[in-house]
């Protein structure tokens, strides 16, 4: 069994019935008590080991699920099931051409993939995908914070590929209740997740539940901080698909591996057209009060949110990969914090071991509790932050109130007593009784949890 636990972050498979009518995938019976579970019909999940970040802290890896039968067949469904490993799909395509990539993207997924195009260099990936021959979609957030420039420049680029770019906005009353109460500039003085996370986070998170597939510019080169490791393609860490539950998204990465300086031979070759503002010193280009141009010699990510920190630079979009510089379970310390932490907006209390012993104890339970155990390293921790935040926050004076415990290192075991099995695990403790449920499903988003807490209440 410990060899069904040992892979990576981003190794896991998916069925090809999920690739446009390919048939699908069941896990094998061990490995859906330890490592996956469906849901929906859905093939396999992906969640974090107990044995943590350095070997063990990933998905049950779609090779382990494979091998050593690649084809499955099913009780419920005796069509023969192909597995597909994405790990093993990066390794092989990490030396193909973007073009070469996108092709396969669109072959694979078909209608549900769509390009995100934020208005900046990444007209490559349409140019890309036009070069295909293939029918492709494409999507843009419209956070309303856009230069004009920008808007101009998706009118061109609708012209030129005679194609209708999907935009997304954010939701009307969540951004009016931002700025009603924070101003329209609240980002310089508490830092741009809020407003990133309502004007671009839940929108994209929206957008992408309706797909299978999406595709990204994302490059190595891009930041040095996060997204060194990225792979040309991976099952997307933080956010789902159509089916739900993580591990139901693939997110590729056609150009990872080019260096950002090709990127621009590439576009003045092919004469595509590109956003008026590289030319006065953008390079990459966000929200307008977000982004500045860069001096020679500076990092392009040194234009973004400039006034924070430079190793953490993504707005959510890409949050899996922000990692913690040391993962190892070793480096936790028990009971206190790691040097990057998940789950830390005001409305979610961290709780000691004693805190939660506390809440073991019925009599001392004044309220009901809704309680993850996590560890930071945890990719799919940190891929439900921002659900999780937002439970706790719509749950403020509801009477039920949200808290964390860390459950790595020194109280593991303590954890595993109480319910943890795999990070993250999910408690909630009623006022009236004895003992803590736990949530039982993979569907980790707003309203799932909600109404797990609205059904025990
Ligand atoms: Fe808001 Fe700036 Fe994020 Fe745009 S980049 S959503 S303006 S914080």
């Amino acid at each position: 069994m410990a060899a069904a636990m040992a892979g990576s972050v981003s190794s896991h498979a998916l069925s090809s019935r999920e690739f446009g009518g390919l048939p699908v995938a069941s896990p094998r019976p061990r490995d859906f008590q330890r490592a996956a579970f469906t849901s929906r019909g859905s093939p396999l999940r992906t969640i974090c080991a107990l044995d943590g970040g350095k070997k063990g802290h990933g998905p049950l890896s779609a090779a382990q699920a494979a091998s050593p039968e690649a084809t499955l067949v099913t009780a419920a469904d005796p069509t023969p099931v192909e597995v597909i490993d994405f790990d093993k799909l990066a390794r092989e395509l990490d030396s193909t051409s973007p073009l070469e990539i996108m092709d396969k993207a669109l072959e694979m997924f078909g209608n549900d993939i769509a390009i995100a195009f934020s208005g900046a260099e990444d007209v490559a990936l349409i140019e890309y995908a036009h070069l295909t021959g293939r029918p492709f979609r494409v999507f843009s957030l419209d956070t309303g914070r856009l230069n004009p420039e920008t808007y101009r420049f998706y009118d061109e680029v609708e012209k030129r590929y005679n194609i209708r770019i999907e935009y997304v906005f954010p939701d009307a009353v969540e951004v009016q209740a931002l700025v009603r109460s924070k101003g329209l500039f609240s980002f310089y003085e508490d830092g741009h997740q809020e407003c990133c996370r309502v004007r671009k986070v839940r929108p994209l998170r929206k957008t992408l539940k309706g797909l299978r597939a999406w595709i990204t510019g994302q490059r190595k080169d891009q930041s040095p901080g996060t997204r060194a490791s990225v792979p040309v393609v991976q099952v997307d860490p933080s956010f789902e698909g159509l089916d739900g539950g993580v591990g139901s998204l693939v997110k590729w990465n056609p150009v990872a591996e080019v260096d950002g300086r090709d990127i621009w031979k590439f576009l003045r070759t092919m004469n595509v057209p590109v956003n008026s503002l590289h030319s006065q010193g953008y390079v990459s280009i966000g929200c307008e009060p977000c982004t500045r141009p860069v001096l020679p010699g500076q990092h392009e990510r040194e234009g973004r949110w400039w006034w924070e920190d430079a190793k953490a630079k993504e707005c959510g979009l890409h949050k899996g990969n922000i990692k913690q510089e040391d993962t190892s379970p070793a480096a936790a310390n028990g009971n206190g914090h790691a040097p990057s932490d998940v789950f830390t907006v005001s409305d979610i209390v961290s709780l000691s071991r004693p805190g939660v012993e506390n809440l073991l104890r019925l009599e001392s339970r004044k309220d009901s509790w809704l309680v993850v155990l996590y560890a930071p390293w945890c990719s799919f921790c940190q891929g439900m932050e921002e659900s999780f935040n937002e439970v706790a926050e719509q749950l403020r004076g509801s009477g039920v109130k949200v808290g964390k415990f860390r459950a790595d290192g020194d109280d593991r075991a303590f954890a595993e007593g109480i319910g943890l099995t795999s990070f993250p695990t999910i408690l909630f403790f009623p006022k009236h009784a004895t003992k803590p449920v736990k949530y039982p499903s993979e569907q980790r988003d707003v309203d799932s949890l909600l109404g797990f807490v609205n059904a025990l209440r």
